[in-house]
């Protein structure tokens, strides 16, 4: 079937055609750069960014996929988690089409589209796996049989997420917004071992109560305090020595707890997604660890790592194979739509 997909829980208007597990075109428009001079999304510009991105993307990416919007089969939109505004309007907008077109439609959760684009890249997803979720709002570990009807969170952040750490970080270095590609190219120019920051729920008694769970803020503190310790002294603050020392942090606590994770359980396989899964040293250290333990590591090229149209056609497609019935056109959008809710009901 010809699934349309729709992604509006931020700032990406986000539009695009699978059939099967194929990617025939994806338009994605962001409202991304009106939020530099605010340090942050506004919730009100970006609801009207996507009202008014809505139909020409739309258009667009039928154009690309060369197809019209009555071969269309069923549509998918994402349901939450995300800014509430801008899921209305997403929504709203999927329900008007499939009322319309008499289609079925699926409210998916954003989330997970986050690792189910990866059937787009390389093929479809084995039996089991583990997938490990690093975005701006999550960093989560999941076990998964399938990924339209079987999800369960092992773990999670119980402070910041990976990609708001990483942002925070940045603004604390003076680094434009949004700081995680920002403090991600300059790790790269810095050298890692140069500060030992801690890792976070490494004390005796968190290691095996929270064996699967991040904690990112206690770190932020840590680089905030040498930050002030170092300006104390008038001394030059080594902007990317910090920046590789505390990407070093997380990610290592990310790859070292996402392979574990497969070794308990005997998953072969780990998927990684969110828009954190671009950062670099996170792609290196989790190709090291996991070839060392024997498991195959999937993580969907960059583009697609960032919040776009392809991860909700391709999870509305995983949820029609499976033979998931559709929402009720009255679904509600769910600003805060558990991870192991794929399908709103
Ligand atoms: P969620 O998917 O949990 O709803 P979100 O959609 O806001 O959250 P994404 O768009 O998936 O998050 O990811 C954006 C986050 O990824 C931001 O915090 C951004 O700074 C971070 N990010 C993007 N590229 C990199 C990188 N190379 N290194 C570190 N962080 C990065
Ligand atoms: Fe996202
Ligand atoms: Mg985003």
């Amino acid at each position: 079937p010809l699934i349309l997909g729709i992604e509006s829980t931020c700032d990406e208007t986000g539009v695009a055609l699978v059939r099967g597990r194929e990617l025939l075109g994806d338009v994605t428009a962001t409202s991304m750069d009106e939020y530099a001079r605010f340090g942050g999304i506004i919730p009100e510009i970006a609801s009207r960014a996507h009202l008014e991105a809505f139909v020409p993307t739309l258009d667009a990416a039928l154009e690309r996929a060369g197809v019209g919007l009555e071969e269309i089969d069923a549509i998918a939109v994402c349901a939450g988690p995300g800014l509430i505004g801008s899921l209305t309007v997403g929504i709203s907008a999927a329900k008007a089409l499939a009322a319309s077109l008499g289609r079925p439609i699926y409210g998916v959760n954003h989330v997970i589209g986050h690792l189910a684009v990866d059937e787009l890249v390389d093929g479809p997803l084995p039996d089991r796996f583990i997938g490990l979720i690093v975005s701006g709002g999550h960093s989560s570990i999941l076990s998964i049989r399938d990924i339209a009807t079987d999800v369960v969170e092992l773990g999670g952040t119980l402070d910041d997420a990976a990609g708001e750490a990483f942002d925070k970080v940045g603004r604390l270095l003076g680094l434009p917004y949004p700081g995680g590609p920002h403090v991600d190219r300059c790790s790269q120019a810095g050298d890692r071992e140069a500060i030992r920051f801690p890792r976070g729920l490494a004390a005796a008694k968190d290691r095996e109560r929270h064996r699967y769970d991040f904690s990112f803020s206690g770190l932020k503190t840590a680089v905030a305090r040498y930050v002030e310790s170092l300006g104390d002294g008038g001394r030059e603050v080594p902007v990317d020595d910090i920046c590789a020392a505390f990407s070093e942090a997380v990610n290592d606590s990310l790859t070292a707890k996402a392979v574990a994770a497969c070794l308990d359980t005997g998953c072969d396989t780990l998927v990684i997604g969110g828009g954190f899964s671009a950062n670099s040293r996170l792609r290196e250290l989790a190709a090291e660890r996991c070839q060392a333990a024997g498991i195959t590591l999937r993580i969907p090229p960059l583009r697609y790592c960032t919040d776009n149209g392809a991860q909700i056609a391709a999870l509305g497609a995983a949820a029609a194979r499976a033979g998931v019935e559709p929402s009720p056109l009255d679904f509600a959008p769910d600003s805060a739509m558990p991870l192991d809710t794929v399908i709103a009901r």
